[in-house]
């Protein structure tokens, strides 16, 4: 027997005195949207560009020293590595903008925190649509210069990689990440030590390290447990993203919260406004008040103080997945953290109160201590304000504080580089600036019709054989032969690209339906195999590990795609990740996508492909119920949501078979004498015109700017003055509302006219007990609105009563002179809720009374 041991070492390449920044290139996630940062890497060795995984860090710590040189001597990479340099210093020579929020000043921010951000490949910390738009909400935020700081978790293993064996099994593939090749560093004090912070968790302390990885003008600070200092299991707490069970993540969300915000107090970051991205870092709102009753201020004006300047979104239509703890696990791990707070157990446990069940709910300790909130779509707004409707029992769905801002995709990173040089070409430079100027975009239309096509072939053509060379990996493993690939890749030919080709590809979640258009494979085998007009459909996508129905849909795909009549025409594609979505978006010719109205909270991967000129085919559900305009794309009208499941699928896959069948293939297929559909060059250029404008990363944060952050910042910039005042004020009010609600009534004495003449006036008066309450404690309100036959003709319009004087028997009574401003019948009602010229939201007590 042998016995020897392996050493190694690790060689690291100098870099070349004239490309000396190409290392801060490769430290800065610029490049996930800066294509030509990317290709400068490649050029010096596209082989191990391929093999690091597009990791430009990882590149510079590998590749041979004698191909640093010998593009250190060559004119034309120099004359790219300088433009690039140029474009680089450009954008962080720009300084961060106060202006877009009045009386924001340095060192103000808004602080952003999420479970998940995807940048790019180079760094997995991402499983799917969320994290992506928490990357995109970060780059647009540094393309804007807002003064913002993100924070997150640093992931050893991140998500998994998917392989899919023959029988249509997923694999998931963890792999460790070398921190030193990821796009990230320690985070540094002044004096140059690294920041680490303390989390407790019950009966210790857990050390956390915070690292920093830089976004443009955006510092994203990630934190990691997985320390020399820390016990095993403590270790493994930032081991996986959405791995682990509910232990491992209450203790990830109280590392994200709690630590997150001990992280940035650390480093001397003082936001002003903080954005909960989903519930998972919803504890960082206790942090935050358990850091002002440690001031000094009792607990229901720290809510408050917290509350006022908290802006909380949520991404899922689904109760079920809104994460809850049960009361057992709170109590481990937080019945010390309530003497912190210096109120009762039950008292802590109300703030994650979600009527009808007994467990602690981030929703409803988020909705609790954020006083704007939003869904991400018009749809999900809805939706959530349902959800969560018991938060405010007395208020209507349609009225609570709960409204929505529609996502956006960051066109940078998502917009091929072939569209990026032609609008350079067609719409000027300027394009980058005009984001969502709506009348710009009309410009694509001055893109002659065939190079528009060709583009869209060549795009497709890229396409290929990026999926070549992964069917080809994937057949190989799997033991296929060469003759079956050939089988399988006989329309996947990048040179006559010309098949029609269908995309779908999003995570397996159940509600997303992924294998309805297999409701009726008759009627598909009709739409896939005419020989004149054939259509390739292509499918990718991860499953989560534990969820096994998502993972029998990867089985079902497999299966079909493997009968032999669907053999290279249906093509299961493994390993999705922003890689193999980048190509998809753009390569296809249609996006598919079937969800289950209304769960589809808004969905992004459309907007993707939209900008790039691929045509959606979609249900009416998140985005594209707002994005579709009768002439962008081809819908779905999704059939009532109360009928029964299989006949709801049998019904809209028959609609998608009939769009299919009658619209999109005869279009495509409708050449004309120089080889393309100009009805189709037609649709894709008003699709890209609508959506560009109004689907970007760029519109949604200003949005988020707009309608939220500008008002949390001026909001808490006013309760915390004079060592929180207002807070206490509020608190007080509401303690005292609370109180004497139950006991308040509005009763109405003038009687009722029926009919009156146009210009007369509508005299109403009420009596109201308001149990000790002061008038100006309280709104009295008319809500009126036209009505023909029970349908109302426009939406209420609401108006004032005034107080008038105190009845002898001690009720108030109120008064307002109406004059109706249309003729008709007029639908209204009268009602009375409790209001306070500090409050955030009119109804974000959750009271009413009607008459
Ligand atoms: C955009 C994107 C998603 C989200 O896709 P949806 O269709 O919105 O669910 C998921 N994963 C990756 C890699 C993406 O780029």
């Amino acid at each position: 027997m042998i016995t020897k041991t392996t050493f190694t070492v690790t060689v690291n390449p100098k870099i070349p005195a004239r490309l000396s920044r190409m290392e801060e290139l490769a430290n800065n996630l610029w490049y996930s949207w800066d294509r030509e940062t990317r290709t400068l890497f490649s050029r010096i060795d596209p082989r191990l560009w391929e093999a690091v995984g597009h990791n430009p860090k990882a590149f510079l710590k590998r590749v041979d020293e004698s191909l640093l040189y010998k593009a250190a001597s060559e004119q034309t990479f120099l004359s790219s590595y300088n433009s690039v340099l140029s474009a680089y210093d450009a954008y962080h020579a720009e300084p961060l903008r106060y202006d877009h929020i009045e009386g924001f000043s340095s060192p103000d921010r808004i602080a952003y925190f999420c479970f998940e951000f995807g940048f790019h490949e180079s760094l997995p910390v991402y499983s799917g649509g969320l994290g992506i738009l928490a990357g995109d909400h970060c780059k647009a935020a540094s393309d804007l210069c807002l003064p913002f700081v993100a924070v997150g978790l640093l992931y050893r293993q991140g998500y998994f990689f998917q392989t899919i064996d023959g029988q249509g099994n997923q694999h998931a593939i963890y792999t460790d990440s070398d921190f030193e090749v990821l796009p990230v560093e320690p985070a540094l004090h002044d004096d140059g030590s690294e920041v680490h912070v303390q989390v407790a968790l019950p009966g210790r302390k857990v050390m956390v390290k915070v690292w920093r990885a830089i976004i443009g003008h955006v510092n994203l600070y990630l934190l990691d447990t997985d320390l020399p200092e820390n016990p095993e299991n403590d270790r493994l707490i930032t081991h996986q993203l959405y791995g682990g069970d509910k232990k491992m993540r209450i203790e990830q969300e109280i590392i994200l919260g709690m630590g997150g915000v001990c992280a940035l107090q650390e480093m001397g970051i003082k936001p002003t406004v903080w954005h909960s991205n989903e519930g998972h870092a919803a504890f960082m709102m206790l942090e935050r008040a358990r850091n002002l009753v440690r001031q000094g201020l009792d607990f229901a004006s720290a809510v408050e103080a917290v509350a006022v300047n908290t802006v909380f979104t949520t991404h899922t239509a689904v109760p079920a997945g809104h994460d809850h703890f049960s009361k057992a696990m709170m109590h481990d791990y937080f019945a010390v953290f309530c003497h912190d707070l210096k109120i009762s157990w039950e008292e802590f446990m109300v703030m994650g109160h979600m009527p009808g069940s007994d467990d602690f709910n981030m929703t409803a300790l988020a909705a609790h201590m954020s006083r704007t909130l939003n869904g991400v779509s018009k749809i999900h707004g809805d939706v959530s304000a349902r959800i969560c409707r018991d938060l405010w029992p007395q208020i209507e769905p349609e009225e609570n504080p709960l409204t929505y801002i529609t996502n956006g995709v960051h066109v940078p990173t998502f917009l091929a580089q072939e569209w990026s040089d032609l609008f350079d070409r067609y719409l000027g430079y300027e394009w980058r600036n005009k984001m969502c100027d709506n009348e710009f975009w009309s410009l694509v239309d001055t893109i002659p019709d065939h190079l528009f096509w060709s583009m869209r072939q060549t795009l497709k053509s890229q396409m290929f054989y990026g999926i070549r060379a992964r069917l080809t990996e994937q057949n190989r493993r799997n033991r296929g032969s060469e003759a079956h690939l050939d089988r399988l890749l006989k329309l996947v030919d990048p040179i006559n690209p010309s098949a029609l080709v269908l995309g779908f590809a999003r995570r397996f979640a159940t509600y997303k339906r992924a294998t309805l258009l297999f409701e009726n494979l008759d009627w598909l085998r009709k739409i896939l195999l005419d020989p004149e007009r054939p259509v390739l459909l292509v499918f990718a996508g991860k499953a989560h590990p534990a969820d096994i129905p998502g993972q029998d849909f990867i089985r079902r795909i497999n299966q079909v795609s493997r009968l032999p009549e669907f053999e290279g025409r249906i093509l299961l594609v493994e390993g999705y990740d922003m890689r193999l979505a980048r190509r998809l978006v753009a390569g296809v010719d249609v996006w598919l996508n079937n969800p289950i109205y209304p769960l589809e909270a808004s969905g992004t991967s459309g907007m993707k492909a939209g900008i790039n000129g691929t045509i959606n085919l979609s249900v009416l559900d998140g985005w594209w119920e707002e994005g579709y305009d009768g002439k962008n794309g081809w819908a779905v009208k999704p059939v009532s949501d109360d009928t029964d499941a299989a006949l709801r699928d049998k019904d809209e896959s028959q609609s998608f078979y009939e769009i299919l069948q009658d619209q999109v293939i005869p279009m495509y297929y409708r050449r004309g004498k120089f080889g393309y559909s100009t009805e189709w060059v037609k649709m894709a250029k008003y699709s890209m015109t609508s959506l560009l404008p109004r689907y970007n990363a760029t519109r949604m944060v200003n949005e988020y700017i707009k309608k939220f952050y500008a008002r949390a910042h001026a909001q808490g910039a006013h309760y915390a003055k004079d060592n929180f005042a207002n807070a206490k004020n509020v608190s007080a009010w509401k303690a005292k509302v609370s109180a004497a609600w139950g006991g308040v009534s509005l009763q109405r004495l003038d009687t009722p006219s029926k009919r009156i003449d146009f210009g007369n006036i509508l005299n109403f008066k009420v009596a109201t007990k308001l149990n000790g309450l002061q008038p100006d404690d309280v709104v009295v309100e008319l809500l009126i609105c036209r009505q023909y036959k029970n349908i109302r003709l426009n939406s209420f319009k609401h108006f004032r009563f005034d107080f008038v004087e105190m009845s002898k028997t001690q009720e108030h009574l109120f008064e307002l002179n109406y004059v109706p401003e249309l003729c008709g019948m007029q639908e209204y009602y009268l009602r009375m809720y409790p209001y306070h010229p500090l409050l955030t939201h009119p109804l974000e007590m959750g009271m009413m009374v009607w008459v």
